[in-house]
């Protein structure tokens, strides 16, 4: 198998599976409890915040545990929401091409009375800092937008625009979740007031998360009980999970930079391969895009066929969207980069790790290709683009 969906989910590493199943079988006591053995998860779990805290820049009190990325954006913009609200300021300010863990809850806002502005993310998929700073208004109470793009890998300009909202004293929120472990973020480095990650998109666990507030941000509970998380985060605690948590992300960036570069060549190879399929057009910019991202549309084709065909060949891959199975809505990413429905429909989203060896980088290369041509050989599409009857726009 080659495993080439590396954005939806990461193989959990040796080092946190080790670390998990010892703190399950050695310290699986309750963090909260004063005796001894209670106790010993609490100095896990602030060893867990330290280690996390000093990966990205943070102090330790500002790392809350969450369930992972969806909960943490949640919070995050929830909590600023309720904060704006206090003070008549409901107007918000993101972009069209959004984790649906924030689109949607930028949705539930709107149906409360907040106002939801989203900024255009362009062609090649990358926000402009001057349009988020045309966007604000004296009412807006909070800015979020994405550090990388879940479906097509785009890094965005996210320290000027945490430099735009610092001066105009608005809180900033980035779900950082493709972007933890994979590239350098350092909350210092880029204004940042929240920030959200999870532990499964950089081989750590599933279902465990960290949301990052700096001082002076009031965080407002999703789920009220005990005094866990300084009060922010009720129920006990996650402690394998987050031990894990934190064992990964370090492990992920021992040598990131050589990591970066290796997983670069084989993305650039990716793409220069697939480029030479005709009428295929890459989606998002070539440059600033995470070194395990490639994102294509070929015309003339189904993403789901090619997927399942993939599949048969032993290659996992996305379209897209985590959310493509049972709806013929493509992707809103795509969309929002200005891909026509049909156009976007024949999506592929190859994420790779470094695990990704060169030899699978050809395989796929191989087997894309090939399914792409016996996918076009009877599609009713295609056959009126060579016909001329429609028009090729790639
Ligand atoms: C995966 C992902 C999430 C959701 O994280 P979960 O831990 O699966 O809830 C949020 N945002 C982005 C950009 C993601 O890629």
């Amino acid at each position: 198998m080659i495993y080439a969906d590396n954005a939806a989910t990461t193989k959990i590493s040796e080092t946190a599976i080790k670390t998990m199943t010892s703190v399950m079988e050695e310290t699986w006591g309750n963090p909260s409890s004063l005796y001894a053995h209670g106790q010993r998860a609490k100095e896990l779990l602030e060893e867990a915040r330290e280690e996390i805290a000093r990966a990205i820049g943070a102090e330790p009190r500002e790392i809350y545990f969450t369930s992972g990325g969806s909960e943490a954006d949640n919070q995050a913009i929830r909590s600023m929401a309720a904060q704006g609200k206090k003070k008549g300021k409901m107007h918000i300010v993101s972009s069209a091409f959004e984790h649906h863990a924030v689109l949607h809850t930028l949705k539930a806002l709107e149906k409360e009375g907040f106002e939801v502005t989203l900024v255009d993310v362009h062609e090649k998929g990358v926000v402009v800092p001057e349009e988020v700073e045309e966007a604000l208004r004296d009412d807006t109470c909070l800015v979020t937008i994405m550090f990388a793009n879940n479906e097509i890998g785009t890094i965005q300009p996210i320290a000027e625009i945490g430099e735009i909202c610092k001066k105009r004293g608005i809180p900033f929120h980035t779900d950082a979740v493709q972007a933890v472990g994979h590239i350098p973020v350092n909350v210092k480095d880029g204004k940042f007031d929240l920030l959200s990650a999870s532990a499964h998109k950089f081989h750590g666990p599933k279902g465990v998360g960290f949301l990052y507030a700096g001082k002076g941000v009031r965080l407002t509970n999703l789920i009220e009980g005990g005094a866990q998380e300084r009060g922010k985060r009720a129920g006990t605690e996650n402690v394998p999970g987050i031990a894990a948590m934190a064992k990964a992300l370090t492990e992920a960036l021992e040598g990131l930079e050589e990591k970066r570069e290796r997983l670069t060549k084989k993305r650039d190879r990716l793409i220069e391969g697939l480029k030479e399929i005709e009428h295929s057009a890459l989606n998002g910019a070539a440059d600033n895009r995470l070194p395990g991202n490639v994102n294509f549309c070929f015309e003339g084709i189904e993403g789901e066929s090619l997927l399942l065909l993939l599949d048969d060949k032993g290659i996992c891959a996305s379209s897209g969207s985590a959310c493509t199975s049972g709806s013929l809505d493509p992707s809103h990413v795509l969309l929002a980069i200005g891909r026509v429905h049909d156009v976007a429909h024949g999506s592929l989203r190859l994420s790779i790790d470094e695990e990704t060896s060169d030899e699978d980088v050809e395989t796929i290369i191989r087997s894309v290709k090939e399914v792409v041509e016996y996918l076009r050989s009877f599609s009713p599409i295609w056959r009126d683009l060579v016909n001329g009857k429609k028009e090729f726009i790639l």
